[in-house]
């Protein structure tokens, strides 16, 4: 695996406006060494301590995206440091995240989590209870806590037209708030489906095997 050679290469057939998080889930720090000193600054992690591990060991330039389901109980271990969690399933993870933002003196920017597959193992708010947070104001109350986007994930299936029809659910949604909610990242999008993603109007995309190969 050339890890900067795969990088200019996505880079180079994506569009100027999607933003790339790298996902370095289970690599190794030499392997989030080599894409930073190719200029990656962005990466993703799905688990709290090896999240904590990778921030403690890398430079501080780099933004570290959370991007996996995250429990209530563990917040405070990323909140004095992390740029943006894309998983926030919960009205409790909300307050939570709120509160530990308010501790650190920060305000915390996150993306609300949308369950588009309805597959059993994935998390996220289903649409229609989107609609009655936010209807009901509730985000209007924490003030520490910035929600700046919607995130989410297909199902895992060859079948083309069912991913693009969830992709597509979720891009209605988007423009549906963007104005009214301030929203600007649609984080959708992962190394088999990225290119139909972008079709769709996602503009932050998550590819971890096409950057740092497979993983075991
Ligand atoms: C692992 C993961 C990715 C990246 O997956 P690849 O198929 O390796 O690109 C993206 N998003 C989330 C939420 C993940 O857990």
């Amino acid at each position: 695996m050339n890890i900067a050679n795969n990088l200019s290469e996505i880079k180079s057939k994506i569009p100027r406006y999607v933003k790339l998080v790298a996902v370095s889930k289970t690599k190794p720090v030499e392997d989030l060494e080599v894409a930073y000193k190719a200029g990656q600054l962005h990466f993703g992690e799905n688990k709290i301590q090896e999240l904590v591990s990778k921030h403690d060991a890398l430079p501080k330039d780099i933004k570290w995206h959370m991007i996996g389901h995250l429990q209530t109980n563990k917040v405070k271990y990323i909140a004095p440091f992390v740029h943006l969690i894309h998983s926030v399933d919960s009205v409790k993870l909300i307050k939570e995240v709120n509160k530990q933002a308010v501790k650190n003196d920060r305000i915390i920017n996150v993306l609300i989590q949308i369950d588009i597959s309805k597959d059993e193992t994935k998390f996220g708010f289903s649409f229609n209870d989107f609609e009655l947070i936010f209807n009901d104001n509730l985000l209007s109350t924490f003030n520490n806590i910035k929600v700046i986007g919607l995130m989410g994930m297909a199902s895992f299936t060859n079948d083309k037209n069912i991913v693009r029809g969830q992709f597509n659910s979720l891009k209605e949604l988007y423009v549906k708030h963007k104005e009214s909610l301030s929203l600007e990242f649609l984080s959708m999008g992962m190394s088999g489906d990225y290119n139909i993603a972008i079709e769709c109007q996602s503009n932050l995309i998550r590819l971890g095997s096409t950057i740092f190969g497979k993983r075991k």
